[in-house]
């Protein structure tokens, strides 16, 4: 048997790191077991879903290496209405469910409580299709479904505290819970893999599958993801978008090996392993039960490293959209044709040991492509002490005299300004530092003004030293 998964978003918002996570496991899980992934975009909740939204699944999906044409679909769950309803009838027509006129008011006046389920009243009565008539599950009164879970082992239910639940509404539209499994059916799905908060619906989904005379798949329901106040994450409390972390600067590869370690580790303590090496060793049965911490400070620091191990070659290249502001991602400060691709190359390497996301990559850089550098007017506020002005005068003088333009000169020259006023190098290197990048922190001092060049140094120290007066 050829196993067969599926991950099944509904497009009505952006793609939330959560799904991702259940898309990879998802993804690793069919090439462990040479089987296929399926995408299906689970889009009849029609007055929530954006085509955009689908757009974004699809790009979100391909950034983290679930890439367009290797996968299954994806496929429209809207364009299979027939089939939903073709299910809902063939259990009409074999008993196995039945119409029913009962307001939510009419239920809770006889059982006396409104946390009280759906109470049977119409299981027997024989009421035909209307207008208005839901049509009901009858679920079994005695007996047990038990779920087959990768992860949870057995979970068992008694099936009767299962209400007779709602399979098509009034209008005769199927609800989410048909329609999902008639999806999961036609598409022959072998393995369900997807987040807990799922796992209420599943027996309910079992008896469906049993009644409409499919064997069930395999569960895997997987814990979720919370934020720092273990809350569930919500896309309106905590930052969940992934292409917003795309246009931060996190790399592709650093945010799914991240993912992949919610809830799991590869063996020998190891964090920052190879993908191939997550692909090889992840096993769903080995996914924590507790919910898994998003931790964006740890993701940064991963980030980081992920960054560092780049070739400068494709450092360089990664930071291109930051530096040029492409698609969604905005545009530098600086004009197209101050860029200067030789400048940017010298200091790459500098900045790559630096950053955490690649967007920071545009502060750091900023001060060799403006004419001038944007000032930090607190930085300057901090910085300029008595004194500045005369430090100024002196490292000018002590520059202009240069004859070698070069990293080690520059710091020889200006650490002996200081010295002469009993000031050590950072406190000597901080005014002229603010004066030409407009900063008090950045890429390392003497590198900076080798590349940035003599007259351009000048300049800006002389016009900072103007401001003093
Ligand atoms: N469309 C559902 C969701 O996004 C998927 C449910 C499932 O995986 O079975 O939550």
């Amino acid at each position: 048997m050829t196993v067969r998964v599926r991950f099944a978003p509904s497009p009505t918002g952006m793609f939330h790191v959560g799904g991702a996570r259940s898309a990879l496991q998802n993804w690793i899980y069919a090439k462990q077991q040479g089987g296929v992934f399926v995408l299906r975009i689970e889009d009849t909740d029609a007055a929530r879903n954006k085509p955009e939204w689908t757009e974004g699944i699809l790009s979100a999906l391909d950034w983290i290496g679930i890439s367009r044409g290797s996968y299954e679909g994806p496929y429209f769950q809207s364009a299979n209405a027939g089939e939903h309803r073709a299910a809902a009838a063939r259990l009409y027509e074999s008993g196995r469910a039945y119409y029913c006129d009962c307001t939510r008011e009419d239920v809770q006046a006889r059982t006396g409580s409104q946390y009280q389920g759906y109470d049977g009243y119409h299981r027997d009565r024989g009421l035909g299709p209307g207008p208005g008539n839901a049509l009901r599950f009858r679920t079994p009164d005695e007996g047990t479904t038990v779920v087959v879970d990768l992860i949870r082992g057995e979970p068992t239910f008694e099936n009767k505290l299962i209400e007779d639940f709602v399979i098509a509404r009034g209008d005769g539209s199927p609800v989410f819970l048909l329609a999902n499994v008639v999806d999961d059916m036609t598409m022959g799905i072998t393995h369900v893999i997807r987040a807990e908060e799922h796992l209420p619906n599943t027996p309910k989904q079992q008896l469906l599958w049993e009644a409409l005379g499919v064997k069930p798949p395999i569960w895997a329901h997987v814990p979720v993801v919370v934020n720092e106040k273990r809350q569930k994450l919500s896309k309106r409390r905590d930052k969940v978008a992934l292409e917003a972390y795309r246009d931060e600067g996190y790399l592709a590869g650093a945010m799914r090996n991240y993912l992949m370690l919610l809830g799991w580790a590869p063996s020998g303590d190891r964090e920052i392993v190879p993908w191939s090496v997550i692909e090889d060793e992840f096993r769903l049965d080995e996914v924590n039960l507790s919910s898994a911490f998003f931790d964006e400070k740890k993701l940064r620091a991963f980030n980081g490293e992920y960054i560092r191990a780049l070739p400068v070659a494709e450092f360089i290249d990664a930071c291109q959209p930051w530096l040029t502001g492409t698609g969604t991602i905005a545009p530098p400060p600086w004009q197209p044709e101050e860029f200067d691709a030789d400048a940017f190359a010298a200091v790459a390497p500098l900045a790559q040991t630096r950053i955490a996301v690649l967007s920071e990559i545009v502060p750091n850089v900023d001060f060799l492509f403006l004419a001038s550098p944007l000032i930090d007017e607190a930085a300057w506020t901090k910085t300029m002490k008595d004194g500045s002005a005369e430090l100024l005068d002196d490292a000018v003088a002590a520059f202009e005299a240069l004859e070698s333009w070069d990293t080690e000169s520059l710091k020889s020259t200006l650490e002996a300004v200081g010295a002469e006023r009993g000031l050590k190098l950072g406190k000597t290197q901080a005014p002229v530092r603010v004066a030409v990048t407009g900063r008090t922190v950045g890429l390392p001092l003497f590198e900076s003004l080798e590349v940035l060049g003599r007259e351009r140094t000048l300049t800006r120290i002389r016009a900072a030293r103007l401001r003093l007066v």
